[in-house]
Formats: C-alpha cells, sequence, structure tokens
C-alpha cells in the first residue's frame, strides 16, 4: 500500500525555528512523502516557521494548522501546552514569546557559566555556538553544541552528562505560570493541548491535579498519543482525558529526521471515546 492511501495526522512537530533540525518547507516535504494530511507545526516558544510551512503545506496538499508549543512552570516543573490554530499577528503572544526567547538566551549563558566553573569547560565558546542562529535557544542547542565541540558522544550523552538535574550544567527555570499562559493562548486560538502529560515527574495524585487545573483554565485536550508511548501509558492517559471530558490529541514530537523511529505521522493507534482535538477545531470554525 502507498503511503497516501493511509493518511496521517500529525499535531506536534518541531523545525529549525525552534530545535528542530529541518527547516519548516524541508520537514513538510517528508511530511508529504509519509502521507501526511494534516499538519501542525507546533516549535517551541516560536510561530517564525509557519508561514513558511503553510505554503510548503498549500503546494504539497496538505491541510496546515499554526501551532506553538510554550514553555510553563507548574508546581516548579517545566510543562509544555500546546495551543493549535493559533493567531500568530495576536500582541499578546507575541510579546509572551519574547519574553520567553529572552529568558532562553539569559539561561544559555547563565547553564555556560556553570559548565565552566563547574565542569571546567570552555563555556563562552559553548554559548557562542548554542546561540549562533539560533532564535530560541533550548538546551538542545547546548547539548548540540557540546556533542560539536567534542564534550559528548551524542546529545543524549550531553544532557546526561552535564545537563539534567545533578550535573554540572543544571540550572532550575521558572517558565511563566501555567494558568497565565491558558490564559493568554486560550484567547489567541481554537484549541490548548497538554503536551506529553505521561513524561511529567508526578504522581498520579498530582498529574489528576495537573489534568483537573488545565481543564478548569478552560484546555482542550491531553495528548494521548504520541511517538513512542508504550500502551500502559496510553490507556492511562485516555482514561484521564475522558474523565475530565477532554479531547485529545495525536503526534510525533518529531525533531529530527536522524532520530528514525519517530518521523512526522508517527503516533500511536487512538483509544476508543476519545474525540479528535481536530475535530473540536473545526467545529469552533
Ligand atoms: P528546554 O530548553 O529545557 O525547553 O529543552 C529543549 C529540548 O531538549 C526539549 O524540548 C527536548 O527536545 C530536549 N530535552 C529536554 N530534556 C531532555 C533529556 N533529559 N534528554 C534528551 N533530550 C531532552
Ligand atoms: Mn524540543
Ligand atoms: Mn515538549
Ligand atoms: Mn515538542
Amino acid at each position: 500500500m502507498a503511503a497516501h492511501d493511509n493518511p496521517l495526522i500529525d499535531l506536534h512537530t518541531h523545525s529549525d525555528r525552534s530545535d528542530g533540525t529541518l527547516a519548516p518547507a524541508a520537514l513538510v516535504a517528508l511530511a508529504a512523502a509519509r502521507g501526511v494530511s494534516l499538519l501542525a507545526l507546533t516549535d517551541h516558544d516560536t510561530m517564525a516557521g509557519c508561514d513558511a510551512a503553510r505554503a510548503a503545506c498549500d503546494t504539497a496538499g496538505i491541510r496546515f494548522i499554526a501551532g506553538i508549543e510554550l514553555s510553563t512552570s507548574w508546581r516548579g516543573q517545566a510543562v509544555h501546552v500546546v495551543g493549535l490554530d493559533v493567531d500568530a499577528a495576536s500582541p499578546a503572544i507575541a510579546a509572551h514569546a519574547d519574553a520567553i526567547a529572552r529568558r532562553r538566551r539569559e539561561r544559555v549563558q547563565a547553564i555556560c557559566e556553570r559548565l565552566a566553573v563547574r565542569g571546567r569547560l570552555p563555556g563562552r565558546e559553548i554559548a557562542a555556538r548554542a546561540l549562533a542562529g539560533a532564535a530560541v535557544p533550548t538546551r538542545m542547542h547546548l547539548a548540540r553544541a557540546l556533542l560539536a565541540l567534542g564534550f559528548a558522544t551524542g546529545t543524549q550523552d550531553a544532557f546526561d552528562r552535564w545537563l539534567k538535574p545533578g550535573r554540572p550544567g543544571h540550572v532550575p527555570v521558572e517558565w511563566p505560570a501555567l494558568a497565565d499562559t491558558l490564559a493568554r493562548l486560550g484567547a489567541a486560538c481554537r484549541a490548548t493541548v497538554l503536551a506529553h502529560p505521561h513524561r511529567y515527574r508526578l504522581s498520579g495524585g498530582a498529574l489528576r491535579q495537573l489534568t483537573a487545573e488545565f481543564t478548569a483554565a478552560g484546555g482542550t485536550a491531553l495528548e494521548v498519543s504520541l511517538a513512542g508511548m508504550s500502551p500502559n501509558d496510553h490507556e492511562r492517559i485516555a482514561a484521564l482525558a475522558r474523565s475530565h471530558g477532554l479531547a485529545g490529541s495525536v503526534g510525533s514530537d518529531f525533531h529530527d529526521p536522524a532520530v528514525r523511529w519517530n518521523p512526522p505521522g508517527r503516533f500511536a493507534k487512538l483509544a476508543d471515546g476519545i474525540t479528535l482535538v481536530c475535530e473540536c477545531i473545526a467545529a469552533s470554525r
């Protein structure tokens, strides 16, 4: 069967406008080759790639949704919220994204200072490399800089050796609060999604509290089906969505074609009794 006989939806992808490796048009070309029929670009804290992705999707005959994955903090932990069908012209979103990008640049400097002091690494060189050409510098940019300069054997090794909590380059960061982010984003988009809920280091009770707060603040969906998710996690998150009356979102969280198990369009089968978030978007149009 040709890829196009089996149309796919992907509502969570990254381009090189944040920490992905492909330009938006190249991401769309890969998605088209794999038979994706509905694609959202959801870069971290920026919509800079959405115009180019939309143009490429128009050419390829793919339906496009402009999105963003915003960094928030909840009880001291980073929690990601994806906005779908976001108004890129919204001044509230632009100002919010600018403030996060500024915080991200300062954080790269702070991390590199720690790497220099505690890890005896060339902090300035690492910072320069991580910041070069990155409007929204993430820890993934730092991981790639550490790899390129020979201080790690891969990006995962860079996280494990230098960047994650307990390592020399760990710097805690406070993102805008979840509730504030939802208030701002909710007014400028058609659906908000709690991204990868199965990945947070939270007890079952805390995850239910997070979901309840997300629901009370007007959240639309949980990401119930993500590439690489275990069947157990998928069922657990689907049950959480059902019990809170939330829709479900599906996606790959694609970053890099070198990660071969996670191409655009890859996600687990959707559980029964879950409404796809794109149906909520279509209904509100
Ligand atoms: P951050 O700058 O903290 O938003 O992290 C940026 C990106 O780094 C995330 O979106 C992931 O793609 C990646 N990342 C974060 N933590 C890890 C980790 N422990 N191992 C591998 N990749 C990670
Ligand atoms: Mn990322
Ligand atoms: Mn995320
Ligand atoms: Mn993501």
